[in-house]
């Protein structure tokens, strides 16, 4: 190795034999064979089980948990978390409907976004899950529609808070916002909300996303729950349920280390403890996509053709950024990192060699690995980019270019 460059997080969620990564318990060679066809996407089922269990072990006794199905929406895997977490929180009535085909209680599903249509909003009421209001006409229309039906709609108040979730990937709260209700506008809606005598199930809270500071999410989470019951204590109704949000992160790039949960939980414990025993019949809920899903999924393609320009080695893969914009930099990054990149089938040889590793489109932006010291490869090798098992395939336009999608599977 002759380079210095920060060195990314192990990834040893997955065992290695004979130098090749083993998924499911199968090598990824023969993995390949099984599909029939590159590039894929595999999520290992025990991977995102032994998740939610560590989650449950660090997570405050009682505290709800919730799967944001955007991070990954495959139907086998809605299915399999389904049996595992409390809720599946959806972003859209597809979303919903995948939902309710895993077999989710309408009652433990909720619907967050802004710009629900009135169709998505009427399938929504008669399913009789739970909508995250996220303004005071989206609330209108509701209440319209459930005249219009006969239907009961259930509803939370989505709350953009007055606070955001420091040092953030993605912020999606405090300041202006398309998300949610500002908070000062809140006591109105909850009035209203009365008025129309609609069933209130209670507040939304969600911040940021992809953090990895124990102090930050602990800071968002003390004023969550501030704001949360100082609201939930001039709500003209009884406040059933607080979702806190989530935002828990994964180590993508070099110099990040995984999200200390054991802390995080602890904290956690510590600022319910301290909630006063007048809300002792609220229910809290965590909801989380990223972290339950993302360490679990690699994203694999094949090397098609070993090129050099003017020194610089090129392996030119069948997969790249129409599969995986994240990997390629382009999804919510100002600088572009490289995602953890290995040679699925040469993992810890000797022989290395620094590379691009690149995809067949006809831009430069379809970069999977920027000169990243890999085991040295040749044509037909399996390249993976691991922690791929979150805002992968569902995340990418798969449309650019008019290749064929990757496929998916559970294992
Ligand atoms: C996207 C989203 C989530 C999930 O965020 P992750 O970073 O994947 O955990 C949770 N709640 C809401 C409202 C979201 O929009």
């Amino acid at each position: 190795m002759t380079t210095t460059a920060p060195k990314h997080a192990p990834m040893n969620q997955f065992p290695v034999r004979d130098h090749c990564l083993v998924i499911g318990g199968i090598p990824l060679t023969r993995l390949a064979q099984r599909i029939g066809n590159t590039p894929f996407y595999a999520y290992d089922r025990q991977l995102m089980s032994a998740r939610v269990q560590s989650l449950r072990q660090h997570l405050p006794e009682g505290i709800q948990l919730h799967y944001a199905m955007k991070a990954n929406p495959m139907p086998a895997v809605v299915h399999h978390l389904a049996g595992q977490v409390d809720g599946i929180d959806v972003a859209s009535a597809g979303e919903m409907k995948v939902a309710l085909d895993a077999g989710v209680a309408p009652e433990n599903i909720s619907f967050a976004g802004p710009g629900k249509s009135r169709q998505e909003l009427s399938c929504a009421i008669a399913a009789g899950i739970t909508l995250n209001v996220e303004s005071g006409q989206e609330l209108e229309t509701i209440a319209q529609l459930a005249t219009e039906t006969g239907f009961q709609p259930r509803v939370a108040i989505r709350v953009n808070p007055d606070f955001e979730l420091k040092s953030s990937g993605m912020k999606m709260g405090g300041g202006s916002k398309q998300f949610g209700i500002d908070a000062e506008c809140v006591p109105a809606v909850l009035q209203r909300i009365a008025e129309l005598k609609l069933d209130f199930e209670g507040l939304h809270i969600f911040s940021g996303s992809q953090n990895l500071r124990v102090e930050a999410i602990q800071e968002a989470h003390e004023k969550t729950l501030q704001l949360g019951l100082q609201l939930a204590s001039i709500s003209p109704l009884p406040v059933r349920t607080i979702n806190i949000g989530g935002g828990f992160g994964v180590p993508y790039f070099p110099g990040e280390s995984p999200l200390d949960l054991s802390a995080t939980g602890n904290n956690l414990k510590r600022l319910l403890a301290d909630v006063p025993s007048r809300f002792s019949s609220i229910r809290f809920v965590v909801e989380l996509g990223r972290y339950i899903v993302a360490e679990a999924g690699i994203y694999v393609c094949q090397v098609l053709e070993k090129k050099i320009s003017r020194g610089q080695i090129f392996l030119v893969t069948n997969g790249g950024l129409h599969h995986h914009l994240a990997a390629s930099g382009n999804f919510g990054q100002v600088i572009r990192k490289n995602y953890p990149v290995v040679v699925g089938n040469r993992i810890g040889t000797d022989e290395t060699e620094k590379v691009s590793v690149v995809g067949p489109l006809c831009t430069p932006l379809d970069l999977l690995a920027d000169r990243m010291e890999l085991s040295r490869a040749a044509p037909g090798d399996l390249i993976v980019v691991f922690q791929s098992g979150a805002y992968g395939l569902t995340a990418s336009p798969t449309a650019f270019l008019s290749h064929p999608a990757p496929l998916e599977v559970l294992v």
